[in-house]
This record gives structure tokens, sequence and C-alpha cells, in this order.
């Protein structure tokens, strides 16, 4: 069991506890274990089998440490078959539609029998869930809204969801004898933030073996189907998996075909057709008219398939980045003229970043302290972070007023002492409040290195309210960034409805850089957004908003987002070094 799954089903395990009424200090301490559980990237399989003191961990106590063993060993755990025979499991997928909630959960389930998210449906079509006390017409028009969010949204998986689930499949058939080459395909090479399944393509010395090492791969939940170069499995953590396997001299064809996108690969096929060329999942074929429509999928002669770079040097055009495979004028850019071999950007990497402007320490919601956090950062090679912890309106943060934040000044200048090898700025990220004020005193804005804004509440105005509402927080003059600008979680929660483009037309105007905020359940702005923002020239932070040291890793979802926005170093502020970048924060 992956540390994904263990996080999956002790979630469940505090969801059914929650709805069945148990003690809110035991769900906390649940919520707070299954957070380390999941920012953990040591795998816990390999903890148990070493015999690791799983207490030592932040939030984890005897009962969970238990809990996590027994998953680790046994792949379940009894307290939740238990705790299923008391409540309906499907509880769960209740309880997390918004509005529903833990106690409304289980009213549902006492007063009108509703177990499930069909039954749930029924019952507000019929008016059922209005007439219900603490309902009324307007939450079951709002449960009903929720219903059909939640059908769009459960069919794909986050990107790192995808990539827990991916690894150690990856790792057992990369060691078998027999497979010599081993890619992801589809949208997850392609680093979309979500992923519908996942395409497999080897090249293997002797098919039989792999496929058989593949369908039974111990977290397969059943196989769909199995030939001998071909597999498809379901996995316990409801990801659906094909494994093509191929031979060598199509490796590079198949990769393209199956890497996409759609629209990318039609592009593609057209340009090979203006040239008298077939591309296929096979390879490249120079054709006559005849031999193109022939049903011979080697009709013509072949002329490239082994690489990708082959492929798309066949079509005169130079490779292109599986990031960027998108039809947004890649294969355009990618076009090799006498001039140049293609305009295609250098794309920005994670080695490019200089340092980190979001994060938070344990003066607000955050697990580790300030030094830990500059430490971690200088660990990391960053020559700047910004300690910027939540504003008094997240009281259920522990925000702090101008008072703590003075006192947290005085540590930070200590730290700063004792780290003279990377530069802590004096930050918050503070709330944008109802009316579009901040949540800060004016004095306190000025004595601040960098100003971050958000919003974390009222989520639902009328779209003229919240463009008003962020309009006016972002021209406030001491504003230096506006944080996950559109507040979407994803499969959770909608982006706000309000007019992006006219705040970003604000932001270029104010001089505020918009972040992409690298969390993998945000991923806010995220890559069409960024699009945008570039072609306003508005900077571009590239930031994890960590609440723990390891959180300063999931950088990479937000590299792959600014890659799919076609993002260079030039565009995102810190890659600037120390000094290009405070002359931008004075500037
Ligand atoms: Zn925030
Ligand atoms: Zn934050």
């Amino acid at each position: 069991m992956e540390n994904a799954d263990i996080a999956r089903v002790l979630t469940e395990l505090a969801d059914l506890l929650e709805i069945q009424g148990a003690n809110p200090f035991r769900i906390r301490a649940y919520r707070n274990a299954i957070h380390t559980v999941s920012e953990q990237t040591v795998p816990f399989r390999r903890m148990v089998a070493e015999g690791q003191d799983l207490t030592a961990l932040p939030g984890i106590g005897k009962e969970m440490a238990s809990h996590i063993r027994e998953l680790v060993e046994s792949g379940d755990l009894a307290l939740l078959g238990q705790l299923a025979e008391e409540i309906p499991r499907t509880l769960v997928t209740l309880k997390r539609l918004p509005g529903v909630g833990p106690k409304k959960a289980k009213k549902l389930w006492v007063e009108l029998g509703v177990e499930t998210v069909d039954g749930l449906e029924a019952a507000a079509q019929e008016g059922e869930v209005a007439k219900l006390a603490g309902f009324g017409a307007k939450s079951q028009e709002k449960i009903l809204t929720a219903i059909a969010d939640y059908r769009e949204h459960s069919q794909r998986i986050r990107i790192d969801q995808a990539d827990e689930a991916v690894r150690p499949l990856l790792e057992m058939l990369r060691a078998l004898p027999e497979v010599t080459r081993l890619e992801v395909a589809g949208s997850y090479r392609r680093r979309k933030e979500t992923v519908g399944d996942i395409d497999l393509l080897a090249v293997a010395t002797e098919p039989e073996p792999v496929m058989t090492a593949f369908t039974s791969y111990p977290a397969v939940e059943r196989v769909e189907m199995s030939g001998p170069t071909r597999g498809s499995v379901m996995l316990r953590s409801g990801l659906e998996v094909d494994l093509r396997i191929v031979t060598p001299e199509n490796y590079g064809a198949a990769l393209v075909y199956f890497t996409g996108s759609k629209e990318h690969n039609v592009k593609l096929r057209i340009r090979a057709v203006e040239q008298g060329l077939k591309v296929s999942e096979y390879g490249v074929y120079r054709v006559t008219p005849e031999e193109r429509d022939a049903d011979d999928i080697a009709a013509g002669q072949r002329i490239a398939g082994e690489s990708e770079e082959e492929v798309y040097a066949a079509l005169g055009l130079t490779w292109v980045p599986p990031v960027l495979r998108e039809d947004r004028g890649e294969i355009e850019a990618a076009e090799i003229t006498a001039e140049a071999d293609g305009t295609l950007p250098h794309l920005v990497e994670a080695g490019d970043l200089r340092g980190d402007l979001h994060m938070h320490s344990t003066w607000s919601d955050g697990r580790n302290s300030i030094e830990e956090m500059v430490e971690a950062c200088a660990s990391r090679g960053y020559s700047y972070l910004a300690i910027t912890d939540h504003s008094k309106a997240l009281a259920m943060t522990h925000g702090l007023d101008a008072t703590r934040l003075r006192q947290q000044w005085e540590e930070i200048a200590e730290v700063q002492a004792r780290h003279p090898e990377i530069r802590i700025l004096r930050g918050q990220e503070i709330d944008i409040l109802q009316d579009g004020s901040l949540d800060q005193e004016e004095e306190i804005l000025e004595g601040l290195d960098i100003v971050l804004i958000s919003v974390h509440s009222h989520f639902e105005l009328p779209p003229a309210e919240q463009t008003r509402r962020i309009l006016r927080a972002v021209a406030h003059p001491q504003v230096n960034l506006l944080c996950h600008p559109t507040g979407r979680l994803i499969n959770r929660r909608k982006p706000m409805q309000f007019d992006l483009d006219e705040v970003l037309h604000a932001c270029a105007e104010h001089g505020v850089a918009v972040e992409v905020n690298s969390h993998p359940q945000r991923l806010d702005l995220k890559d069409t957004h960024l699009i945008r923002a570039r072609e306003l020239a508005i900077p571009i932070a590239i930031n994890t908003d960590a609440h723990i040291t390891t959180g300063l890793d999931l950088r990479r979802y937000g590299i792959d987002q600014a890659q799919r926005a076609w993002l260079g170093r030039e565009q995102v502020l810190n890659c600037r070094e120390l000094d290009g970048f405070l002359a931008w924060l004075h500037g």
C-alpha cells in the first residue's frame, strides 16, 4: 500500500467517524495525522519494514501508527469494516458534497434513508430534501448543483494522485529484465492538472512475462482486459491503466500518438498529408494518394518511427516537449526553416527558481518553525524566501494581527542573523475582506517586505461584486502579489466567478504579480490563465504555499503548469536573482 492509499483510507475513516458524531478533537487529530501522511515523502511500507517509530512524525499518535502498520501489512483496516457495519460507507461521498457535510449526511440517511449520490439527487428532485429541518429550498438547490459538479469532476484524478499511483507500478515494470523501454504517455506525460487514465507504452524483448507482471500487480483491483501486447487494469485507487507493448521500430511513433493531445495529432496528420506523408502510431510513411487511403497500415515507404525526434524531423519539425502538445501554436513554432530550428521557447525548470515567495510557519497554520523553513529553502539552493503567514481574519489558522506580526519580525531578524546565506523577507498572506479592503493595518503593510493578498472567504459573491472586491485589493499601493487568484480546489471547489481578465489588466497596471500556486490541489492560476498573464507581461511567481518543509518540493507541479503556459524563466518573478527581485519589489 502506498502513502496515497493510506491517506485515502484514513480520510474515509475520519469522515465516517465524523458522520457518526465522534468527538471533534479526535477528528482533528485524525486530520492532522492524515496531513502528515500525505506530505510524507518516504513510503510507509519502507518505514514499517525498517521498524521505524512512526510516532516520531508530527501528529502521528499510537492509534494512528497502528492503523498505518495494519494498512501496510494487511492492506485493510479492521476498524473501517466495523464502522461500515454501523454506517453505509457511501455516506462519505455525500458528506464531501459542498452544502452537505457530516451532520446533514447523517440526517439525510436517518430521516430519508438516502445513502448514495443517486438517492440524494432523486430525493432533492422530489423536493423531499427541502422539507427536512435545517435544509430548505435554497439548500436543496445547492445540493443539486453540487451533484452536477461532482458528476462532472469525479471522472478525472489529480496529477499528484496519479503520480503516487503510477510511481511504484513503473518501478516494478522497469525492474523486469524483459522491459527495455517504458514511458507513461497521454495527458499524464503532458502534465495536465488531472488525468482520466494512464497509458503506458513499453518495448520488451518478450511481452508475455511483462503482461503477466502487469495484470498481477498487487494494487490491481480487477483486470479489464489482457491480451498478448495490450492489457488494461483498474487499480484500487480507481485509476485505469492501459499497457501497450510495441516494437522498437514503432516506439517513437506510438509515443507521439498516445501522448496526444488529440488536437496536436490532428495537426500533425494534416501537415503530413500536405507533404505527401502519412503519420500513424506505426511510423511516418511516404505515400501516394492511393496508399494513404489504403487499409494497410504499412503502405508506402517508411521514413521514421523509432524515436519521437525522428517522427517530428520527418515532418520538418523540431521535437516538441509533451507539455506543449495542445495545439496552441507549438507545431507552427516547431517548424524548421532556413533561418532557425523553430521558435519554441526555452521552458522554465525547477532549477531556475531562486526563491519561494509564499509559505507558512508555526506562527499560523504551518508545521515547521521559521528557521526550519529557512533551512529547507537554503538546502534547495534558494537565495531568498518570504515567510507569509495568514492574517487574523483566518482565525482557524491562527492568523496574525499587527501585534503578533511585530513579534514575528523579531524572530525573523534572529533567524536571519544565523543564516546570512539566504535572504528572509518579511511577508504576510493577507485576506482580502468581503469589501475588498485588506485584513491588516496600513502601518504594518509599510513594514512588510512583501505583501501577498488572497481570497479565503465569500467565494460565492455575485460575479460583478467579486470582481470589484478583488480589483479594489489589487489597486492597494502596498500589494505585490495576488495569490491563488481563482480560489479553486481541483475536484472540490469551482473557481470563483469573476472577471479574471479585468483583474489581470489591473495587476498589469498596478505592478502586481500573480501566482501559480504549485499545490496540486490548486494549480492556480492554471495554464490557460497563465498564458493570458504572460501576454499582459505580468510577472508570475511560482510558489508552493508550503505548510511543511517537504511542501517546498511541490514546486514541480507549478513548474509543469508554467511550462504548459510556455513560460520561460524571464517571465517568472522568482527566477530573478536576489538583486533583480528586490529591484522589482522596490520599483
Ligand atoms: Zn491562501
Ligand atoms: Zn498560503
